[in-house]
Order: C-alpha cells, then sequence, then structure tokens
C-alpha cells in the first residue's frame, strides 16, 4: 500500500486524507496543534462557545460529498441547515437593511430599500451568475497549471465570453456603474473581503461572488462551524487515516529531487508522497530549506488578515441575526488604511456575528456571543497592543451608536485574536485569512499550483495556494490535489 503524509489538519488537509484514504492510500496526518481544523476550530469562555475562524458557510454540497464519496449518508454525521436572511446591515446615519435569503424577493427587496429599479439588480445578479457558470469549472474546480485545463470545451467558452467577466475593471467601478446608491455599492463593495481583498484594487470578476449567497444560500451546520472539521476529522479517522497531533513537521525530506517523507522530532518518517497543508510562505521557508524557492509568487502580497473580539454578551438583542455589518463611513479610506497604510482605520467596517442565534446552547439562555472582527493589515511587525486598545474603543462607540446600547457593560466574557496569533496557531504567513491577496487583475494565476514543479511527489493543498482561501475553495483544492496524485 502507497504511503502518504499530510502535514496539517486543516479543512483542506483532513478533505485530503480522506480522499486519499478513499483511493486506498495509507494516510499519516501530522498536526501541530492538540486540535483539528486549523483555523475552523473553535473556543469555549465561561458558559459561552465560539467559533474562532469561518462564521459563513456557503457551497455545503462540497462537505457531503466527501461522506457520500465514503459511501456514508451525511446525514447520519453532519447537518445544517438554510438561513432565512443572509445579513442584516447597519450604517452610521441610522439606516438598516435586512437582506432576506429568498432569491425570488432578493432583487425586489434590495430596490424597494436602496430606492434603484428592480431591473437593474436582476441584471447585476444574472451576470454574477453568468460569471459564476463560466469560471467555476476552470478557475475552482481544475489545476490551472495544467495543459489539460486550457484544452477543455468549458476554457473555450469562458475564452470566448471573456468581454463579459469584468476582469478589466475593479470591484468597486463595476459596482458604481451599477448602481446609483452609495449604501448599494458599498454593501456590493463588501464581497471583495470574502477572499481578503480590496474593492478598489480587486477585479470585478469578484462580483460572482454574490451569486454565491443570493441564489445558491448561506447555511449553518448544527454544533456550529467547527462540526464542518470535527465531523470531517471523524470521518478521516473511520477510513483509517492515522492523526498525530502535536506534531511539528520540521523538514520535508527530499532526495534527488524527489520527496521521501518528512522529518518529527530527529526522526524521519517515510511517505511514497507528501502533502503540505501548512501554507505554501511557511512550507517553503521551514520545511524546504534547501529547496529553490518560487520567490515571486511568495512575495505577493497576502490577503488582509483581521481582529476578533470573542465576546459573551448578557443580554438578547433582536434587532441582530446571525451575521450583522455595520459599515464604515469611508470604504475607501478603510482600504486604503488597511493595504497602503497597513494600519487598523479609526472608523472600521464591524462584522458581529453570533451563532447562539442559529445554536441555542452557544450561549446562556437570554445571552448571546458575539464573534466581532474587524479587517486589519498584516504583521509587519506594528505595536498591535495599542492598535488593539484604540480599536477595541472605537468599535465599542461605533455598536452603541448603531444598536443603541452601552456595550461595555454588557462584556462579561473576552477573548482576543489578532494577526500575529493567527500567525502563531496555524503558520499563516503574516497572519493573512485567505493566503495571498486577490488585489490583481490576473492573481488567480499567481497562486502557487497544487504540486512541484521541481521535486516530484510533493503537493500543496489548503488557502494559500490554489484555488484559494476560504472553506469552499480549500475543500476544492483537496480535491484537485487527490485527483492530480
Ligand atoms: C478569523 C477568520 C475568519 C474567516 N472567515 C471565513 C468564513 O466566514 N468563511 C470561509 O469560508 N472562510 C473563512 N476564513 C478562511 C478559512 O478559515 C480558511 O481559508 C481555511 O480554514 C484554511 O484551511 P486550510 O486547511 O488551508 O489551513 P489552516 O486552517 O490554516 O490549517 C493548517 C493546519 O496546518 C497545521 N500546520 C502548519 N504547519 C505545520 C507543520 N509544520 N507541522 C504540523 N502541522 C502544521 C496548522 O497547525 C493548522 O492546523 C476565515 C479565516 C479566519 C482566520
Amino acid at each position: 500500500m502507497q504511503k502518504v503524509i499530510v502535514i496539517g489538519a486543516g479543512v483542506a488537509g483532513i478533505a485530503t486524507s480522506i480522499r486519499l484514504a478513499v483511493k486506498g492510500y495509507s494516510v499519516d496526518v501530522y498536526e501541530a496543534n492538540s486540535y483539528p481544523g486549523g483555523k475552523l476550530s473553535s473556543l469555549t469562555l465561561g458558559a459561552y462557545r465560539f467559533d474562532a475562524g469561518p462564521s459563513l458557510f456557503t457551497l455545503p454540497e462540497l462537505v457531503t460529498e466527501l461522506f457520500e464519496l465514503c459511501r456514508e449518508d451525511p446525514n447520519d454525521y453532519f447537518k445544517y441547515s438554510k438561513r432565512d436572511h443572509i445579513c442584516n446591515y447597519f450604517w452610521d446615519d441610522g439606516f438598516k437593511y435586512s437582506m432576506p435569503s429568498d432569491p425570488s424577493s432578493i432583487s425586489k427587496s434590495i430596490a424597494d430599500s436602496f430606492q434603484v429599479e428592480e431591473s437593474v439588480v436582476k441584471s447585476y445578479l444574472d451576470s454574477s451568475k453568468r460569471k459564476y457558470n463560466l469560471t467555476n469549472s476552470i478557475f475552482i474546480e481544475k489545476s490551472l497549471h495544467k495543459l489539460s485545463t486550457y484544452f477543455s470545451f468549458d476554457t473555450a467558452k469562458a475564452f470566448f465570453q471573456s468581454f463579459r467577466l469584468d476582469l478589466f475593471t475593479t470591484l468597486h467601478s463595476k459596482n458604481a456603474q451599477s448602481f446609483k446608491n452609495d449604501k448599494l455599492v458599498q454593501l456590493f463593495d463588501r464581497y471583495a473581503t470574502y477572499n481578503g481583498s480590496s474593492p478598489y484594487k480587486t477585479s470585478g470578476i469578484m462580483s460572482m461572488i454574490p451569486h454565491l449567497e443570493m441564489d445558491l444560500g448561506t447555511y449553518f451546520p448544527d454544533g456550529g462551524m467547527e462540526s464542518i472539521s470535527q465531523s470531517l476529522y471523524e470521518l478521516a479517522k473511520r477510513q483509517g487515516v492515522n492523526f498525530h497531533f502535536d506534531t511539528l513537521v520540521s523538514e520535508i525530506t527530499v532526495d534527488n529531487k524527489v520527496a521521501k517523507g518528512v522529518q518529527v522530532d530527529n526522526l524521519i518518517m517515510e511517505a511514497d508522497v507528501v502533502v503540505s497543508n501548512m501554507d505554501i510562505f511557511s512550507t517553503y521557508n521551514r520545511l524546504l530549506p534547501r529547496s529553490r524557492k518560487p520567490t515571486k509568487i511568495l512575495n505577493q502580497e497576502r490577503s488582509s488578515s483581521a481582529l476578533i473580539f470573542y465576546w459573551g454578551i448578557a443580554r438578547h438583542h433582536p434587532e441582530l441575526d446571525l451575521h450583522n455589518i455595520i459599515f464604515s463611513n469611508n470604504y475607501e479610506e478603510e482600504f486604503s488604511s488597511i493595504f497602503d497604510d497597513k494600519d487598523i482605520y479609526d472608523d472600521p467596517t464591524v462584522y458581529i456575528n453570533i451563532s447562539s442565534k442559529a445554536n441555542a446552547s452557544d450561549a446562556p439562555v437570554g445571552c448571546e456571543n458575539w464573534f466581532v472582527m474587524i479587517n486589519t493589515p498584516g504583521d509587519f511587525g506594528q505595536d498591535w497592543d495599542t492598535l488593539i486598545n484604540n480599536a477595541r474603543k472605537q468599535i465599542i462607540k461605533k455598536i452603541d451608536r448603531a444598536l443603541n446600547v452601552d456595550m461595555a457593560n454588557l462584556i462579561v466574557e473576552e477573548s482576543i485574536l489578532d494577526p500575529r496569533l493567527i500567525e502563531s496557531k496555524t503558520h499563516s504567513h503574516q497572519g493573512s485569512l485567505y493566503g495571498t491577496s486577490s488585489n490583481s487583475r490576473y492573481s488567480a494565476f499567481y497562486r502557487h499550483p497544487n504540486f512541484s514543479k521541481l521535486i516530484s511527489n510533493l503537493y500543496f493543498v489548503g488557502g494559500s495556494v490554489h484555488p484559494g482561501g476560504g472553506i469552499p475553495l480549500c475543500l476544492n483544492s483537496a480535491k484537485i490535489v487527490s485527483n492530480l496524485i
């Protein structure tokens, strides 16, 4: 039986281990932390449970297909439900909008609330869907670094329709041309943050992202986001995958340009195939010290990072839902601050995720568990303690204004995650959430391939390589890697 070693038990590493075990490989996963899931994990503060990282769940079929692949019924192990609202939006001037999730009423709801023509919204969402359908099978489901991808019907179709992809404009310009309402432009600009980019820099092709939410829907797993990684971890174990926790891989052993295994605690573990789920920057710099590095790819700008406050809140807020956003008054300055000045903006957009709205046991009765996040630059050695102190005050002021509350007196539990901690907990370079940023038109082509061009039997999976960060893309990268192997 051929032996595979996977470095890292992030969601992509676990999914890869399942796919390879099903193909008949013997799979060992080495994980530096004491738990599976990487960024997709959880924490508990007193009587409050929090998902530590991802909070938005789309394309659940990418999770359930792993159970089906193992001939198991997903309903026995992983349950989820569709949300009936996508997000509640708030602006400082008191304007509010609660976006429904029913695709048949969404255009009318947006048109009525933002005073724009329904046909304009419909046409935007149709074009979002068209872009998604044209590019999904090329950019997301296949390796962009194999010739076969370019000689397919799907690629030819996308090529001939490339003028419809808005590749040569920015997301913000696309939105500003489409909608004559600044708040609606800001709402649609927000989708750039789904891969940690700036709407003023990322390509207009990102206007396909709303299709995911507004047409395909948003979901929440029973038991919280952590049940995605937990149920996949249990599935992998049932397939015979061996997990080794608290085990840091210190090097990938290479002989004559062939990966031969990994080094763990001064021991060499041999394998026929090595798959790294470690961030690609850290894989080259820590695990392959003697290998030639693809410097251009590794030095690309990284996606944004985040500052998160996990707050146990001693009150119920009926005006809030699972996902809530309080927008900045100046989005352009906010993104310039993040990507150009490497600073936290003093009027940040505040995202509040409350999983107890969907999973009541996450907070005591009458209380809520708030995951309060702002986008930040990565870690470049800033004075984070001062930045975090200031940001905390600004965030509380902004929430007080938007919700007419006195936050300081409602917080009964607190923990904080910042870019430094994201890096130290997952080896994500600069604490980036989604690997490289998509702040360039050609970013999809600049992501590292899922295999090594120099070392045979070495593969890469997860948010820092093709096709990119976020749970759905990570699950797709596992599919690509297992097909390549
Ligand atoms: C705060 C936050 C919010 C986010 N929000 C969303 C969201 O709402 N929706 C969404 O889809 N995505 C979101 N994301 C992104 C998403 O979490 C990631 O893209 C995805 O979880 C990355 O998975 P991964 O498998 O690539 O890597 P990771 O989760 O980073 O896992 C890598 C694992 O490898 C281990 N490892 C690394 N090096 C070694 C080594 N040398 N030896 C042993 N083990 C090693 C690490 O300990 C880690 O467990 C968010 C991320 C964060 C941090």
